[in-house]
């Protein structure tokens, strides 16, 4: 619809929708407006957040993080050798194994957390208020749930696959960045894919490793010798501003 179009609608306050019944202007406007809010926010094959959307939950989440202390884990998830999947199947195989994975991911997860597709094969999870102990477990029954899953490909054929999945809690307290969170799970999944693949490896760790960029986001300012209020900050956040680690 074009711009002349809409003002068009508003100006006779009667739709032309083909919706088969009486429709305001507005109400079709409006819901114009929420099929293209989706389109810009939904993958298309695997209808799970896109990455545009994952960006603004994991910003939304590293804000919460660092107003209220809880814990936020973010899960990387990317399926082993899928390549292989497409060489042997062909493409639309793997495109019912990518909708597969998408929908146990779905099914493993709590309403609040929030499952997109980062990118050709690998997925990311993004679990807020999420304390260690659940992180693993959810980690783990993600992991072992598509190790079990069949997917039918063809009448009579299905096909197993596996995926290795690497973690990172948000440094809590910290105001970190989508980039830094991000990088910090691709580690942990890179040592999986590199330990073997088909498992899962989280960094649990309580200390605090502040990176040099956040380090200068946190503190940058008292090298300019300003404010006031840090003098106050604690033993802690003084020993974060020396580089080391906190317990
Ligand atoms: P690894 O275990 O190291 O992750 O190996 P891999 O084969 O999974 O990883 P690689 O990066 O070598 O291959 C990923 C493949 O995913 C290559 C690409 O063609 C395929 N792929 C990406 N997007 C799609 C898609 O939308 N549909 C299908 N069917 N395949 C896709
Ligand atoms: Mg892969
Ligand atoms: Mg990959």
């Amino acid at each position: 619809m074009r711009l002349d179009d809409a003002r068009a609608l508003l100006d006779r306050d009667v739709s032309l929708a083909p919706t088969g019944r009486a429709e305001t202007a507005l109400e079709y406007l409006q819901r114009v407006i929420d099929g293209l809010c989706e389109l810009s926010l939904k993958d298309p094959l695997t209808g799970l957040a896109n990455r545009r959307h994952f960006r603004a939950v994991l910003d939304r989440t590293i804000d919460m993080v660092a107003r209220s202390g809880e814990p936020a884990l973010l899960l990387m998830v990317d399926i082993d050798h899928f390549k292989h999947v497409n060489d042997t199947h062909g493409h639309p195989a793997g495109d019912l194994v990518l909708l597969a994975v998408a929908q146990t991911l779905a099914k493993c997860v709590r309403p609040m957390d929030t499952v997109a597709r980062y990118g050709g094969e690998e997925f990311a999870v993004v679990l807020p208020n999420c304390h260690t102990f659940f992180g693993v477990t959810v980690a783990e029954r993600i992991r072992q749930s598509i190790h079990n899953m069949a997917v039918p490909i063809a009448s009579g054929q299905t096909i197993n696959v596996t995926v290795s999945i690497g973690g990172a809690y948000a440094p809590e307290w910290v105001r970190s960045t989508e980039a830094l969170w991000t990088e910090r799970a691709d580690v942990q999944l890179y040592r999986a894919k590199h330990e073997g693949r088909n498992r899962v490896i989280l960094d649990t760790q309580q200390e605090i490793f502040v990176s040099a960029e956040e380090k200068n986001m946190l503190f940058g300012h008292l090298a300019q010798g300003e404010p006031a209020w840090i003098e106050a900050v604690s033993g802690d956040a003084a020993a974060l501003a020396a580089g080391q680690r906190v317990n």
